[in-house]
């Protein structure tokens, strides 16, 4: 382990801890650590599998303010979303571990004999992690992996390891055999890439920018290296005059400035049929300015900073466009941007084709809804969105047509940890959580047994 790293508060620009960065040699290391605990892991019987899990997820549980508390210090995340970021945690690895007793095979009808299929674990499987939400999108790929028989290499992201190193150490203090979850803080270069290039991790879950997602698949494809990629957004709030314009309205800031904005499912479009488009800026103004962007440890905080100065200066370069109104935000040290509304003057502006990654939205008239869908679908994108009708028809019609992995209708919520999640077209490739999740943990292995 030769560098260290100075990991940041980002509401305060001070040093919350210095940690040490993993090196080639030492991730090499604890990927063959992992690689032989896996042998052992493998073999656990379903029924103690599945309650290494609650173990596991019983000690997370336990220490909720702990890390509520160290995601807020070194993400700058509010403390609602922190602690719900727990749960979630303690959510997907308690859903998983009802898993291992239900990963059930088939048995096809064939002449001469059985067949029957078995899913079995794929052996290391390598998890990349983005800054954004730390501890979700790392429990979304290693509950299931782990669950499935696989053993786990983790990556947190640069900017925000501390809760990704707890987790490995409370895995440990379920009970976990040594090796069957393992926290690598390093660079993407080194820890992250190796994930691709040694032969012993045979999948990589990346979670990150569809820029670096490209250059991952590209690299697995040299050894057919299983991948899922979770990647950007462009999404769209499609409001329609005959919604309840009042409450997609309120509701429209928590879509889009949530996590300041740094949200992969973020509604950085705003769509509003033509004839509800002023009715919507009155409410939608009220709601902005209420939006309370303040010290994210008070319970009382919707949005706290971004995560580095970096960040802050590249969503300023989106402000290419008249700016409708914003909200507020603190000044003096800390990563702080006022939510902020833009309202484009057409559809080829910066700011209404690329993600932001930043607490901006833009906001667009429709004339129809053949319109609406088609504004919504010129994207490379396709992650998430939102469709805010009274008319059940209308509902139903766009769901169907708007080329994204995961809609809400009356409602801006697109993550369950029962429901699938993930991307159409350069937002991804499969799907996490939910049932079938599990299918992207495992191969399927069919058995032929003659009767003679
Ligand atoms: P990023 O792509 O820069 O980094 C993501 C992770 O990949 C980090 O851990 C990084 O260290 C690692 N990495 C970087 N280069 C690598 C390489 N060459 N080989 C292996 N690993 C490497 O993304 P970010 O800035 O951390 O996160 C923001 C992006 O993540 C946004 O584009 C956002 O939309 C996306 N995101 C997508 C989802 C989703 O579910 N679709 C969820 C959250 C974030």
């Amino acid at each position: 382990m030769s560098t260290t790293y100075d990991v940041i508060n980002p509401a305060t620009e001070t040093i919350v801890t210095t940690i040490e960065h993993y090196d080639l040699a030492a991730t090499d290391a604890t990927i063959e650590k992992a690689a032989k605990a896996f042998e052992t892991w493998r073999n656990v019987t379903p029924a103690d599998r599945g309650a290494y899990l609650r173990r596991f997820a019983a000690v997370v549980a336990s220490h909720k303010e702990e890390l509520a508390a160290l995601e807020i210090a070194n993400s700058g995340h509010t403390r609602g979303n922190a602690l719900w970021e727990v749960d979630n945690v303690v959510n997907v690895l308690t859903y998983y571990s009802a898993a291992p007793e239900r990963l059930f095979g088939k048995q096809i009808p064939v002449a001469g004999g059985v067949d029957i299929t078995f899913k079995e674990p794929l052996g290391v499987v390598g998890v990349i992690v983005p800054w954004n939400f730390p501890m979700p999108i790392a429990g979304w790929g290693f509950a299931p992996a782990l669950a499935a028989g696989n053993t786990v290499v983790l990556k947190p992201a640069e900017y925000t390891p501390l809760t990704a190193m707890k987790l490995g150490e409370y895995a440990l203090e379920a009970g976990l055999p040594d090796g069957v979850f393992n926290v690598l803080p390093g660079k993407g270069s080194i820890v992250g890439n190796r994930f691709v290039t040694h032969p012993a991790v045979r999948k990589v879950v990346f979670t990150g920018s569809t820029e670096v997602g490209k250059a991952i698949m590209a690299g697995c494809a040299d050894q057919v290296k299983r991948v899922t990629l979770e990647l950007g957004g462009k999404s769209s709030n499609i409001i329609f005059a005959d919604a309840d314009i009042a409450k997609a309205a309120a509701s429209a800031p928590g879509s889009v400035f949530d996590n300041a904005g740094q949200d992969c499912c973020a509604r950085t479009r705003i769509l509003v049929e033509r004839s509800a488009f002023d009715t919507f800026m009155e409410h939608f103004e009220i709601a902005v300015k209420k939006f309370r962007v303040e010290d994210p440890s008070l319970a009382t905080a919707d949005m706290g900073p971004l995560i580095s100065r970096k960040q802050f200066d590249v969503v300023q370069t989106f402000l290419d466009e008249p700016i409708a109104f914003t909200g507020s935000a603190p000044t003096g040290p800390g990563f702080w941007m006022a939510p902020t509304v833009l309202m484009p003057k057409n559809v080829q502006a910066r700011s209404w084709r690329e993600e932001v990654f930043g607490p901006v939205v833009s906001v667009m008239a429709f004339d129809d809804e053949a319109q609406g869908i088609a504004m919504a679908n010129d994207s490379e994108y396709g992650l998430s969105g939102s469709i805010w009708t009274r008319d059940v028809g209308r509902a139903l019609r766009v769901s169907r047509a708007i080329e994204t992995g995961n809609l809400s209708v009356n409602s801006n919520s697109s993550v369950r940890y029962s429901t699938p999640f993930g991307g159409f077209k350069q937002s991804g490739l499969g799907r996490e959580l939910g049932p079938d999740a599990l299918d992207s943990f495992t191969e399927v292995k069919n058995v032929f047994i003659s009767n003679d």
